[in-house]
Parts: structure tokens; sequence; C-alpha cells
């Protein structure tokens, strides 16, 4: 037997650190994406977690666990999406400082949020300098830890107490289907679905544009591409990570891809049919099934949805384009 960088007991003890600390975010379900599909779906609304994404329970899970000595020193991460302003509100909840590495072109709303939380932001040239090596010199220069946003055993487990929430309400599925960005979400879910849902499927959902989780999992090699164009900008990602890989070749059965037409069309359902505002990004796993890009007819599936992050006016933009 392989050992894996995860186990079931580390997303068990995720979900103790963070009881009465992240949502018990609630199971949906649709009538209408029922009848349009012939399957029964069960929608798990990581739009309402805290911060608005389920990266929240990563980042929580990864800094509750620092020394005294690394909380004394704070946290770091180069990550401008969710992933950052996770860090901040974690950090700010469990009395650590917290710097987030950001190119000084990102969003306002973004910078805003992480400021928010308490951040504090360090701005570089995203042409001239390297994100990753400025976070590393900085942590340090400073004496801070690094948090990644995929790539980290904390990270994955507390991912993965996602997807153990869903089987705890749902029972036994027959398939499971999370957006897949560097991995984090998806390997952590599969490590709770091994365990509470054997005979379950786990199914991730990446941008047509950037498909190299497909690849990675078809070749048997972490596959490395170039930035990719797409909506998704939550699963921008050039390549998973090695801890990510690891398990998700032993525990994925198969990786889809969603163009971002389809995205913005359940962007729009979501909206229109469950008056839930979803991210791009977390329409991934519900694109795949509203798109036939799986068969779940007559099959029970739990679908993450996995952020709502998204300036309001640009939902809108989105979904008006879309008709
Ligand atoms: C980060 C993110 C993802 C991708 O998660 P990974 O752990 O990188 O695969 C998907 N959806 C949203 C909303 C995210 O913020």
């Amino acid at each position: 037997m392989s050992t894996l960088p995860i186990t079931f007991e580390d997303v068990a003890a995720a979900h103790e650190r963070l009881r009465g600390v992240a949502h018990h975010t609630p199971v949906l379900t649709s009538r209408t994406a029922n009848e349009r599909t012939g399957a029964q779906l069960f929608f798990k609304c990581e739009n309402l977690q805290r911060m608005g994404a389920f990266k929240f329970r990563g980042a929580y899970n990864a800094i509750a666990q620092f020394t005294p000595e690394q909380k004394g020193g704070g946290v770091i991460t180069f990550s401008s999406g969710n992933h950052a302003q996770a860090i901040a509100l974690s950090a700010r909840l469990l009395g650590v400082k917290a710097v987030i590495v950001m190119p000084h072109d990102a969003p306002s709303v973004k910078v805003e949020a992480t400021r928010g939380y308490g951040g504090e932001i360090v701005f570089y040239d995203r042409y001239t300098e390297d994100r990753e090596a400025l976070g590393q010199r900085l942590a340090a220069e400073r004496g801070l830890t690094l948090i990644p946003p995929y790539d980290h055993p904390h990270v994955m487990a507390g991912q993965g107490t996602a997807a153990k929430e869903l089987f705890e309400e749902t029972g036994e599925l027959d398939l499971l289907l999370t957006p897949l960005g560097g991995g984090g979400l998806l390997s952590g879910c599969a490590t709770a679905a091994h365990a509470l849902a054997p005979a379950c499927t786990v199914i991730g959902v990446e941008p047509e544009a950037g498909n190299d989780g497909q690849r990675s999992l078809q070749s048997g090699e972490i596959v490395h591409i170039d930035t990719p164009k797409t909506l998704a900008d939550g699963a921008q990602t050039q390549h998973l990570g090695n801890y990510t890989f690891a398990v998700i070749r032993e525990r994925v059965s198969e990786i889809v891809t969603v163009s971002d037409a389809e995205l913005v069309e359940t962007m729009k359902f979501f909206a229109s049919r469950m008056k839930l505002v979803v991210e791009p990004t977390g329409c991934l796993a519900a694109a795949a099934v509203l798109h036939g890009k799986v068969d779940v007819r007559g099959k029970r599936v739990g679908v993450l949805i996995s952020g709502g992050n998204v300036d309001l006016l640009r939902f809108a933009e989105l979904v008006q384009a879309a008709g």
C-alpha cells in the first residue's frame, strides 16, 4: 500500500478544528436541475462559506496547526485570489499576522477584501518579479511561514471537510464532482469519499482552456502548461502539486473539462433557478453535470459549488451577454 500525503483521519481532525468556526454550508437540491439531467443532484454550497469560498477550510486548518513560534512570526502567501482572503481571515481569527503578496494590478475588490480582513499587502510587478521568490525571501527575512494555496497536506485535509459534511448529510452517492485548479479541493474531497463512500466515483472538472489536470491523470505525470485564458480565474493554475497529484492519481477516476460559455450558462442557471450567486470557477462541477460531460442519468450525484466571489457588475455583464 502506498502512503499518501493525507488520510481520512487528517480530514476528520481538520473538521474538529473547524467546528464552530467554519460554516456548515447547506446542501441544496433543484427539481429543475434533476429533471434536466435525469439525476438526483446534491449541491454543496461553499459559495456560502465564510469569505465566500471553501478556501477558508484549508487556510484555517493550516494556521491552526502552527507552533507557538510560527504563530508569533506570522503567515505569508503569494496567491491573490480566494486563498489570500482565506489566509487573512483565518490569521485574524487565530491572532496571527498575515502578509499577502499581490500583483499591483490585482482587482481592487480583492485588495480591499484582503485588507478588510486585516492582511498586510505587499505588491509586486507581475511582469518583472517572481512572486514565489519574493514570498520566499520575505518569509526568510521576516520569520513568516509560507502557506501555499493548494500543495500542502494541511490545506488539502481542510478542503476535504467540505465533502465529509456532504456525505454525512446525503449518505452514499454514486458520483462526486468538484472543481479543479491545483487540486487541493479535489484531493481532500477524494480522500473523504474514499473513506465515507467507497463506491463513489470522484471526478474533477477543469476549464477546457487549461486541461493540464486531465492530461496529467492520463499520462501519469504532472503536465505543465502556460497560464490558461479562462473566466475561471480560481482554476488558472499551470500544474497540479506534487502532494495533490499523489492523491488524485490514486483516488480520482476521471477529469473532464467545460467551456467558458458553459460556465456562464451555469452562473445564470444558479442565479435564476436557485437564487445563488456563484463565481465562474465555482460553476465548474455543476457545468459538467448540466452540460452532459458525465453520464449522471439515474444516479445520486454530489456537486461541489466552490465559491461565490465575483464582482456584481461583472456578474451582471456575463449573465446578460449569455442572453
Ligand atoms: C481555488 C479555487 C478552486 C480550485 O481549488 P484547488 O484546490 O486549487 O484545485 C476552485 N474554485 C474556487 C472558487 C477557488 O477559489
